[in-house]
């Protein structure tokens, strides 16, 4: 395993092509603008060596007996899932942001299940592939990006009636040492701060999409990728200092790319899926299950620093001991435990799967995540509500520090005299960033936009089974 220091060596090493508000990012460890998201993730490898948390971070690989990092881990039992969720809310409860790294861990499990099925029903051999792969993904400690989203272009055709072939990733060559891939993934959650990526297919396909079924790893600095480093609300603020930003040390969501495939190679032996178009719409439900499976975990724990930032806040203001602030905090506390209770049932719930592995209840993790696409705003409301408006209104950092304005600032921003302002300052600048408009845009969104859920929820229920329950009671004989 690699602890944090050697994970940052390790980017270090990379040589990704990465471009952001109209430069080139030579190096993501110390560029002010991904150095918050390498904190981030440098913090899955961190408490894999902390005594306190080495029961969740690390487990016994299925493959090797040896000890490895949980987010390299092909899920052995419900206890492995539920261990899952409990080992995100803790990390999210140290960022209190996204740390990334779950994504590759959903990629890794769904791409064991749908290799294996493919090989049993077609006669391939890319579950054996996947398994050298993963095996070196485990042995070296990678992060790896799961990278499903594509762009769609117009979303009433299908990939192969776009007007540009390209708009989802398809295979443009096929040669007897590997194939060639071009297109683009959207949304790439960690993918400068990751080694690989793992390319998914994002949609069901037909027989005329053959080319779009494609899944394969590629190194994040593998001639021809590009990478389009997204903007964020207030990420400018970095350049500035640390109170403006709110969360100086780990930022807001998980630094997203638009990541361009501009023809790369990937040899046979990380190709993991070619053709099989059948096959496709299983994976991108399995993989949006268990990614969905987290956000009882990571987000609950992103509410926990919210709901106590806003606790705080009330006391500093003077108004904790009201009855209506603890009726909403109460509220708050009622909607984060909601959320992590379907994860930790979905994974309760979990089931051995014909590859070996254990998979969520598909039901309820798309309830968890449906639950998110609401909550995450409720919780964000009631935030604003107590912390006052003061969050949206402050002044300039610099003009805190400014010996002219500064005096001015302290004096009028004072609540408590007991209080520093300092501290009501930075509690504010906390909540703002936390409830602004990328972070809640990606409780909707992330892992799937809400009418995914949905059509999940109508397919895994049985409602005929509840229709003959109605029938009975009813004595309504058919
Ligand atoms: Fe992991 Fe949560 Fe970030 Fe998704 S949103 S990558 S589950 S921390």
């Amino acid at each position: 395993m690699m602890n944090d220091k050697q994970y940052r060596e390790s980017l270090r090493r990379l040589k990704p092509v990465i471009y952001c508000n109209g430069r080139r990012i030579e190096n993501v460890v110390d560029d002010p603008m991904t150095k918050p998201h390498v904190n981030a993730a440098a913090l899955t490898y961190k408490l894999a060596f902390d005594p306190e948390c080495e029961d969740l971070m690390t487990v016994e690989s299925s493959l090797t007996g040896q000890k490895i990092n949980r987010f390299t881990h092909i899920h052995q039992s419900t206890d492995d899932l539920i261990n899952k969720v409990k080992m995100l809310r803790m990390i999210g409860q140290r960022t209190g942001t996204c740390f990334q790294r779950c994504v590759g861990l959903d990629a890794l499990n769904s791409t064991f299940i749908v290799t294996h099925k493919v090989d049993r029903e077609c006669g391939t051999d890319y579950h054996q592939r996947f398994l050298a792969y993963l095996k070196f993904v485990q042995e070296n400690d990678l992060m790896v990006a799961g990278s499903m989203t594509d762009p769609k272009g117009d979303r009433s055709k299908k990939p192969g009636q776009q007007a540009d072939p390209d708009l989802y990733v398809r295979v443009v060559e096929r040669r007897r040492d590997g194939i060639v891939v071009r297109g683009a993934k959207c949304h790439q959650t960690g993918m400068v701060n990751s080694h690989h990526m793992l390319i998914l297919p994002t949609t069901n396909l037909g027989p005329d999409d053959k080319d779009y079924a494609v899944a394969c790893a590629i190194p994040v600095d593998a001639p021809g990728v590009i990478h389009i480093f997204g903007r964020q609300t207030n990420d400018g603020r970095r350049l500035d200092g640390d109170i403006d930003t709110g969360n100086a040390e780990y930022a807001i969501v998980g630094g997203e790319t638009l990541t361009v495939l501009d023809d790369v190679f990937v040899p046979w032996k990380h190709v993991f899926m070619c053709g099989e178009y059948k096959y496709a719409q299983e994976y991108v439900e399995t993989f949006a299950s268990y990614h969905r499976q987290n956000y009882g975990g990571c987000k609950v724990g992103v509410a926990d620093v919210l709901i106590g930032a806003t606790a705080q806040m009330a006391e500093y203001n003077g108004v904790a001991a009201a009855s209506h602030i603890k009726d909403k905090i109460i509220e708050m506390i009622h909607l984060a435990e909601t959320m992590y209770n379907c994860s930790i049932a979905c994974s309760a719930e979990g089931h051995l799967t014909e590859a070996g592995n254990w998979y969520v209840d598909a039901l309820l993790a798309n309830t968890v995540k449906l639950n998110c696409t609401r909550f995450m705003y409720e919780i964000a409301r009631l935030a604003h509500d107590i912390a006052g408006g003061f969050i949206a209104t402050l002044p300039y950092e610099a003009d805190y520090r400014s010996p002219v304005t500064g005096p001015y600032i302290e004096k009028y921003f004072t609540a408590d005299p007991k209080v520093p302002t300092e501290h009501r300052i930075r509690l504010a600048r906390l909540i703002e960033n936390m409830t602004g408009g990328t972070a809640l845009a990606e409780s909707m969104h992330g892992a799937g936009s809400p009418q995914a859920m949905r059509v999940m929820l109508y397919r895994e229920t049985n409602l005929e089974h509840k229709k003959r329950l109605a029938r009975r009671l009813a004595k309504i004989e058919l």
